[in-house]
């Protein structure tokens, strides 16, 4: 790990049962219900269906006029992770970019992350829009050419934006949507799939529980000195 620390670290951090204790879409879709929801979820952790098909066509089940309860939800009843603060602290004193990189949506994102002051420029999600019937997800950040993934959100589009040889190019992460950038980037803080995932393709990973463990790692970095 030290070797990997003498470029400027970058972090690209996930939003779902990452900085939020569960993932929220999930969280939505168990407490509404909409029918037909679990075999689309079904199929996107099988990875038989692209994480921006199923999610489109999730919330595709919701009526647009439930936004405000929607919002309401996901506000009330996400909890963050301990030591999401200190990460944040430790990038600012340290001079480290860190970017929100999530494939959640844009309406419980932004409030969410609210009080924790990350400029907008440095929070990638999906959008929405809910001037239809039903709620229409939308992609403003989709894969460019290089990924074939249909990711709906492009970690990897954001991260090569980082080039490997000046970046030590870090990911933090615990699921689906982490799964493509963990194979480009030096180091994953993972927790739960992604765990197995990076130990099963033999990525360099460090399993974390709060984000003081990894400011605890972060600080043993010779990218500094
Ligand atoms: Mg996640
Ligand atoms: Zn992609």
């Amino acid at each position: 790990m030290t070797d990997s620390f003498r470029k400027p670290p970058v972090l690209f951090c996930d939003f779902d049962g990452t900085i939020t204790l569960n993932d929220n879409i999930v969280a939505l879709m168990k407490h509404f219900n909409p029918p037909g929801w679990e075999p689309i979820v079904r199929d996107i952790v099988a990875l038989k269906k692209s994480v921006r098909q199923g999610v489109g066509e999730m919330f595709a089940l919701l009526p647009s006029s439930m936004k405000e309860e929607l919002t309401a939800y996901v506000l009330e009843n996400a909890g963050i992770r301990d030591g999401f603060s200190e990460l944040l602290a430790w990038c600012r004193e340290h001079g480290v970019e860190f970017y929100v990189t999530s494939g959640g949506i844009d309406f419980f994102v932004y409030p969410l992350l609210e009080p924790f002051g990350i400029p907008h420029d440095h929070i990638f999600c999906n959008g929405s829009d809910f001037s239809g019937e039903r709620v229409r997800i939308t992609w403003p950040h989709a894969c460019d050419d290089a990924c074939d993934n249909d990711c709906g959100m492009c970690k990897t589009t954001i991260i090569r934006r980082f080039p490997q040889d000046r970046f030590t190019r870090i990911m933090i992460g615990d699921s689906i949507t982490d799964f493509a950038g963990a194979k480009l980037v030096d180091l994953v803080f993972s927790r739960s799939h992604l765990t197995e995932r990076c130990r099963e393709l033999g990525l360099p990973h460090i399993p974390f529980e709060t984000f003081r463990d990894v400011v605890h790692h972060l600080e043993q970095g010779d990218w500094n000195s």
